[in-house]
């Protein structure tokens, strides 16, 4: 074996992905024999495993290095050195993910990182940075002489929406200004006013002003990067080559990420389209983010880091001297509350479209009093005629339901019996596909039982209604109604369980677009984003529920929903001044429906700020949760109070107490999964710096309080920053 060289040459300090509440939670010590400049990629060992890592600082000036025996050091085993390391911007971003939302910086790092480039060498690296290079090198000569037929990229299917579109007035003021400030912008327009074009503009005229600017774009779902990637696809595609587009979201294959991960990372890429996730993309050049559907809750990550996108890409903005604008027809109350005008001490821009592209009118709202309905009824009378009303003029129709509380959960007609499920504190569904009773929460999976466990009773029934038995019900009802042609009616569902297979959704979503759709039934999925130019009515069969919920949040939740869904009707000028939303409610009176009515988010949100203010909730306070798990309920609630105590006698955590307050602890709603009893404490502040400060100083308190052997049986614990739901 070749005598290593003298340890201690450059000692080398290294990110690696280490559990997030060991104490091994910074940056690891290896030593190298030449210096690497910081955001390099290495592997190096630890333990018997060699894992990728981050060049993290060259520094060793940090206390804790003074103790290094370097003689113990090991050396970095292999150095990515073909591929560019990652910018400061970037590391500062993963830095202050990683201290605001209270997780290792390794953790957040690395899972920044695509997960193939683990297993890859620099020569491997090379050849498709190499790929990449050529590819640009095309492009840009295609660009430059674009009179060559020959070497122009291949151009995609232009869309409906190629630069030929005349912007709107409203469009067009909103550029101008986004072109004059510096932002962060909120664009508020209307679902249909054409916040998307303006995004592409803004896009355009950033990737123009400089020959490397980059410009990424954040969209909530996976579903909705398809339609978005062709628009972006058509409009950028012949100016800057085929390769000048790229999507990052979790629905890619492993090499597919990489790619385009290395692509956004070489610069390569101009345009990066993606969820959340893509917050974290190394772009050196960036220049531009977008949020599109800002308000969406699927911005903030619900395990490991629980960061919010949407609001790292506001901090990600102002450190790269970026422009951010988010835009939503319902925007969080965060964001409204924030964008509210500068004298009042607003933040961010706030431009408005509330005019719909052409003729277009919001839909009428209609509400159905169901406390005038027969009992148990699904579809009232009223929306039953309008919707077959819609079918006998050839136009579609939307029947969803927000599927929280709506599960089929099986009962018993004789005794009590329900289908429980025996490890979580939930129920079992039914699924009739496969004849089974699922567990949504841990998994577990039975066939339906011929008879009731309990009483034997052979007459067990759904109870509540999934979109299964929505279609059903509706199918029934529709038996007797034709189309305009003499066929029979066409119903099609569309939830998470009919398209869990690859391209179902779109095809199903193909099947509604050409028309051979009359009703379309689904959960709130189907409400979201997608452009259905022919559905005329959209129904809301029992939106209540949510104005029922422990979560503050919920009504904001629910409107936004509804608004979307609304924007669902009558995209198409021809059929707009026909279509209607109907809510079918026992509250028709509720000032959400009233203010949904006149399409008015402003008055909604003034209301709903009157409120959280007066309660002094987010946005007015800011908060984090605690939460923990354990075999017992009293050992989960245990540590947190103990934790909780412990805050007030140790000094470093108890002089910031007095601007925290510490509630006590309680069961989450979910208060078992798979035999996992979980916990919780709310941690409350009218100060986000006093919270930061506290939770920074109380992570020390967490941990020696878990080595308590009281503590014995808490499995985990973890903060949740700006927690969404509580
Ligand atoms: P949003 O994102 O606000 O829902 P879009 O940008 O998707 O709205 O626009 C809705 C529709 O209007 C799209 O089909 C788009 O191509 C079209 N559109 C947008 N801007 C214009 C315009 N200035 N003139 C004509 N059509 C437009
Ligand atoms: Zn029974
Ligand atoms: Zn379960």
């Amino acid at each position: 074996m070749p005598e290593p060289p003298v340890p201690g040459n450059c000692l080398t300090r290294v990110l690696v992905h280490t559990p997030a509440h060991s104490q091994m939670a910074g940056a690891l010590s290896y030593w190298s024999e030449a210096p690497l400049p910081p955001g390099t990629l290495v592997r190096v060992p630890l333990g018997q495993r060699e894992l990728l890592g981050v060049v993290w600082s060259i520094d060793s000036t940090s206390a804790s290095d003074a103790t290094l025996d370097p003689a113990k050091l090991r050396p970095v085993t292999t150095v990515l050195d073909a591929m560019p390391p990652l910018s400061a911007h970037w590391r500062d971003l993963i830095r202050f993910a990683a201290s605001y939302y209270q997780r290792a910086a390794g953790e957040v790092a690395l899972a920044a990182l695509p997960p193939q480039l683990r297993d890859m060498s620099s020569v491997q690296l090379e050849r498709r940075l190499k790929k990449l290079a050529t590819a640009t090198a095309k492009r840009t000569q295609a660009v430059v002489k674009p009179a060559t037929e020959t070497d122009t990229a291949p151009t995609p299917e232009p869309d409906a929406a190629t630069p030929a579109v005349v912007l709107t007035q409203e469009q067009h003021q909103a550029i101008s200004q986004f072109h004059q400030q510096p932002g962060p912008f909120l664009l508020f327009g209307a679902t249909g006013s054409g916040k998307t074009e303006v995004f592409m503009h803004c896009t355009a005229a950033l990737l123009a002003s400089k020959p490397e600017a980059q410009a990424l774009v954040m969209v909530p779902e996976i579903n909705l990067t398809p339609q978005l990637e062709a628009r972006f696809k058509a409009r950028f595609c012949p100016l800057y080559g085929a390769d000048a587009v790229v999507s990052m979201h979790s629905g890619m294959s492993p090499a597919q990420r990489l790619n385009n991960w290395l692509a956004a990372h070489s610069g390569a890429a101009r345009v990066v389209l993606g969820t959340r996730m893509a917050v974290f993309a190394s772009m050196p050049q960036l220049q531009l983010i977008v949020v599109d559907e800002e308000h969406d809750p699927s911005y903030k990550s619900s395990e490991g880091a629980r960061y919010s996108a949407r609001d790292l890409a506001i901090y990600r903005g102002h450190l790269e001297g970026a422009k951010v604008m988010l835009g939503s027809a319902t925007p969080s109350l965060e964001s409204w509350h924030h964008s509210r005008p500068a004298e009042e001490g607003g933040r961010y821009l706030r431009l408005e479209m509330p005019s719909r592209i052409g003729r277009g009118q919001l839909p009428l709202v209609r509400r159905v009093d169901m406390n005038h309905q027969p009992k148990s009824c699904i579809i009232s009378a009223p929306l039953l005629a309008a919707i077959t009303q819609r079918i006998a003029r050839g136009e579609q129709s939307m029947v969803f339901l927000n599927r929280r509380g709506y599960a089929p959960v099986l009962q018993c007609s004789d005794c009590d019996w329900k289908s429980e499920c025996p490890h979580c504190s939930a129920y079992r569904v039914f699924h009739k596909i496969d004849r089974t009773l699922r567990c949504h929460h841990c998994g577990l999976s039975e066939r339906v039982p011929r008879a009731c466990p309990a009483c034997g009773n052979p007459d067990i029934t759904p109870l509540g209604r999934g979109t299964e038995r929505l279609e059903e019900h509706l199918a029934e009802l529709l038996a007797g109604v034709q189309r305009p042609d003499g066929q029979p009616v066409r119903i099609v569902r569309i939830d998470a369980d009919t398209t869990r297979l690859k391209g179902a959704l779109e095809s199903q979503l193909a099947q509604v677009h050409t028309g051979e759709v009359d009703v379309l039934v689904g959960t709130q999925m189907i409400a979201k984003g997608h452009d259905f130019r022919r559905i005329t009515l959209v129904a809301a069969v029992n939106p209540d529920n949510a104005l029922f919920s422990s979560d503050f949040r919920a009504p904001e939740r629910l409107f936004s929903l509804l608004m979307q869904a609304a924007g669902r009707a009558g995209r198409d000028e021809t059929v707009t001044n026909q279509s209607e939303m109907w809510l079918q409610t026992f509250l028709p009176k509720h000032p959400l429906y009233e203010a949904l009515k006149k399409h008015d988010y402003p008055a909604f949100a003034a209301s709903q700020l009157k409120e959280r203010q007066q309660a002094a909730m987010p946005p007015f306070s800011f908060q984090a949760l605690i939460r923990s798990e354990a075999r017992s309920q009293e050992a989960a609630q245990g540590f947190l109070t103990l934790a909780s105590q412990a805050a007030s006698s140790q000094s470093d955590t108890a002089t910031l107490l007095t601007q925290i307050t510490l509630y006590p602890a309680v069961p989450m709603s979910m208060a078992r999964i798979a035999n996992i009893e979980r916990a919780q404490m709310l941690v409350e502040s009218p100060s986000r710096t006093a919270l930061q400060r506290f939770l920074s100083a109380w992570q020390g308190v967490l941990h020696s309080t878990r080595a308590h052997p009281e503590c014995k049986g808490v499995i985990r614990w973890a903060i949740d920053v700006d927690p969404h739901n509580i």
